[in-house]
């Protein structure tokens, strides 16, 4: 999503007559777009600031601003910690970005240093705004992601993502479409729909649900390939489930992050199922889409953690097996209540548990790629590989695929869908030929 967040706020300072550099030293202006998913999340735009501050003593001009969930967690206190900072503005707000430039320039022309700090929550107003936004293709990739619902209103209670997007919205309709179209017509083949909690979508006006949208989507001449992230277990419903089985643009792969496999700890988390109501809609899923990849969040070490409750992870992964997954430990975050929690785990045994965990993981993810060994499998091309002489692309199951192919016929095969025989696995992609079928 931040990458999506990004390349709009790009357009939009495009429209205000900048342009895309690539390197903070070329720059007239930095954005740091921050997550606040990540482990000491705050600290780590500090130090970036620290960065970028020998640049501004150099250019006077230069506006540093910080962006994204930390900007809204923090607001002012980044401009206090740091008064480098021109501004401060959170993930529902970027639409404003020409309008407080044009303030911080107009302050300064006055002699005033700029102090702008905008963390309000007006996450409908984002939709309108980017509603007029024209895509300009920053990069040619045949697969694009468009956001479709923001926010969240779950509060697992790990998670700061409540409190940074706010609750949850939809886009409407007619706005997805709309950009879905233009994408196609800049040569877009595959969307991803974005969303905190994808499912969650619904178009309030018409009562329209994640899988009637998808099915709109997928009528769009040149659109070949949809997917959708990320999911809640919660707002799973029938017609999203048999849509995997009935919608042949939907890819079989689906996100669903179950976090544990214990119901104490999924109780502790607030996530509200518990662990057979998950592996039930996982089958549920896999009775319509028997090859479906399935993919999902772990963390290790929540606090309360228990050996059995561990193990009881491990069971669960057992029993699902994933294609893919994300897997960290447990680290607190501000004013989330399991920051509050005493029964922190030690962090040794959390370690030894996440390698346990991974290595279970990485088996699965090995053997599912092990298993395309002989297939043929579309792949829609997308750029060149780090090896000289391959292209990479995706298969349905959003493994990165390597091609070995004549340097002549690169080019023509970006944006394609080919068929590939698949002749080696690895551990985070495979690796063909291009089939005679094509
Ligand atoms: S559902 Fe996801 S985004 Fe929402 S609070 Fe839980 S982990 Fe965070």
């Amino acid at each position: 999503m931040n990458v999506y967040d990004s390349e709009r706020m790009a357009e939009a300072l495009v429209l205000s007559g900048y342009q895309q550099v690539e390197t903070a030293d070329d720059a007239d202006m930095v954005i740091l777009n921050t997550c606040h998913i990540r482990e000491k999340a705050v600290q780590k735009v500090y130090s970036d600031i620290g960065r970028i501050k020998p640049l501004k003593k150099k250019k006077n001009d230069m506006i540093i601003a910080v962006a994204g969930c930390v900007a809204q967690a923090e607001g002012a206190e980044i401009i206090a910690r740091a008064p480098v900072v021109d501004m401060v503005f959170g993930p529902q707000t970027f639409q404003q970005l020409p309008d407080m430039l044009d303030e911080v320039h107009a302050l300064r022309a006055k002699g005033k240093k700029s102090r702008l700090v905008r963390t309000e929550f007006p996450a409908a107003e984002k939709f309108t705004a980017l509603k007029s936004v024209t895509r300009a293709p920053i990069t040619r990739s045949p697969s694009a992601f468009v956001t479709v619902q923001e926010g969240c209103d779950k509060f697992c209670t790990f998670c700061v993502v409540p409190y940074t997007r706010g609750e949850e919205v939809s886009r409407p309709t007619a706005d997805i479409i709309a950009e879905t179209q233009a994408l196609v017509d800049q040569g877009v083949c595959e969307v991803t729909l974005l969303g905190q909690n994808v499912n969650a979508w619904q178009d309030r006006q018409s009562g329209l649900r994640l899988d009637g949208l998808l099915a709109q989507l997928g009528a769009i001449t040149g659109i070949e390939r949809l997917r959708f992230t990320t999911s809640h277990p919660r707002d799973m419903d029938d017609a999203l489930i048999a849509a995997h089985g009935n919608n042949l643009k939907l890819m079989p792969y689906l996100h669903l992050p179950v976090q544990a496999g214990s119901d104490n700890i999924l109780t502790a988390m607030n996530r509200k199922h518990s662990a057979a109501e998950y592996i039930e809609l996982v089958a549920r899923f896999r009775a319509v889409r028997p090859d479906i990849a399935l993919s999902s969040d772990f963390i290790v070490g929540f606090p309360g953690e228990t050996d059995a409750d561990f193990d009881a992870t491990m069971a669960l992964i057992e029993h699902v097996t994933y294609a893919q997954a994300y897997s960290f430990k447990y680290s607190p975050r501000p004013g989330t209540p399991a920051a509050e929690d005493e029964a922190q785990v030690d962090e040794a045994i959390k370690t030894t548990r996440l390698h346990r965990l991974q290595a279970l993981l990485n088996g699965q993810q090995r053997a599912f790629n092990e298993a395309q060994i002989g297939n043929i499998l579309p792949v829609l091309f997308d750029k060149p590989s780090k090896k000289n002489g391959q292209m990479s692309g995706r298969s349905p199951y959003l493994q990165t695929v390597h091609v070995t192919m004549d340097e002549a016929i690169m080019e023509s095969v970006r944006g394609r869908i080919l068929p590939v025989a698949i002749t080696a696995a690895h551990n985070n992609s495979l690796s063909g030929h291009l089939s005679d079928g094509d």
